[in-house]
């Protein structure tokens, strides 16, 4: 059985990360989502939120799974059994830090093959981070992402404008 897994903070998951999800579903017979806890980037939603997004985001898929880990990504990958970890490329500027976690994470364990996929070239702009700063003001993110992640970025502001 070939198992891909796609690491990733999703935080919280668009529609570029979707793109790259059903591209994987194709190559690999189960494509575990993992969702790395990752403190040091404070995420706005934690990690159950982030969870439960992708989860109501992949229900078409029947061969992905979605699971958090908080360990080092190779040891993951060696426990889930992985083919492959899988990795989006939008443009350039994403290259050199993909290619030095590639290898780094060669270096680690030496069985490990990184695939890089490129998504539809209408999501190369498209990151979590513009995502969350147009919804932090109000603007429409509902075209960049699913609609669950519109419903509770929604919300996340409303509240934190509620409570200033
Ligand atoms: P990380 O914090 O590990 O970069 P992200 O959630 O930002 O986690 O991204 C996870 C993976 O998805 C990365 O390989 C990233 O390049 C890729 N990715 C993010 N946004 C897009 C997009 N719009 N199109 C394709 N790949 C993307």
């Amino acid at each position: 059985m070939r198992i891909g897994l796609y690491p990733g903070t999703f935080d919280p998951i668009t529609n570029g990360h979707l793109d790259i999800i059903e591209r994987a579903t194709l190559l690999f017979d189960k494509v575990i989502v993992a969702v790395t806890t990752n403190p040091s980037k404070a995420p706005l939603f934690d990690i159950r939120n982030r969870e439960e997004m992708i989860r109501g985001s992949i229900q078409k898929f029947t061969n992905v799974e979605v699971e958090g880990f908080d360990e080092l990504l190779v040891e993951y990958a060696i426990r889930k059994k992985a083919t492959a970890i899988i990795r989006g490329l939008r443009a350039i500027s994403d290259f050199e830090f993909e290619f030095q976690m590639a290898l780094f994470n060669r270096k680690l364990s030496e069985k490990l093959v990184t695939v890089f996929l490129m998504p539809n070239e209408k999501y190369t702009y498209l990151n979590s981070t513009i995502v969350r700063e147009v919804a932090s003001f109000k603007g429409d993110v509902s075209r960049f992402v699913p609609e669950i992640v519109n419903i509770r970025l929604m919300e996340k502001f409303k509240k934190a404008k509620e409570e200033s």
